[in-house]
């Protein structure tokens, strides 16, 4: 079982498979900063069902984000955000935040509301859904030894 460094560290390495697509060379460098910060997070968001480091920078970053939203007064979109918060922590530790369905599912489903909400063209967010499948991925292989 790797540690929060261990997961770090896999996560980095993941988001390296990143120099193999395309999009990468011409991307600017506050992007890649961000596909790697994605990744990391990523690479640290499955153990949120446990007392870990991923779990406290998951609530932090909550937090973070509540506090915006009250102070715009959006208390709907807060109320929303805390309810979808608990989920995980009442899973048991290893559970569907371990799966490879919650890969695809909770990293697309972010990558169509960045689409749908920011505009642009969805071909634009590819990169940082990529890094956000690298460093997922990367936790749930290195807890497989
Ligand atoms: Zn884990």
């Amino acid at each position: 079982m790797a540690g929060y460094k261990g997961h770090i560290a896999a996560a980095l390495l993941g988001c390296g498979l990143l120099y193999l697509f395309p999009f990468w060379t011409p991307l600017p460098w506050p992007g890649k900063a961000a596909c790697v910060a994605i990744a990391v997070f990523f690479g640290l968001w499955p153990d949120v069902d446990t007392k870990s480091k991923g779990q406290y920078l998951f609530l932090l970053a909550i937090l973070m984000v509540n506090l915006v939203l009250l102070y715009r007064h959006e208390y709907k979109r807060a109320a929303y955000l805390g309810l979808l918060v608990i989920l995980p922590l009442l899973s048991r530790h290893r559970g569907w935040t371990h799966s490879w369905t919650a890969m695809i599912l909770i990293p697309g489903g972010l990558y169509l509301a960045a689409a749908h909400y920011r505009g642009g063209h969805p071909a634009d967010f590819l990169p940082y859904f990529l890094a956000a499948l690298l460093g997922y991925a990367s936790h749930l292989v290195v807890d497989r030894f």
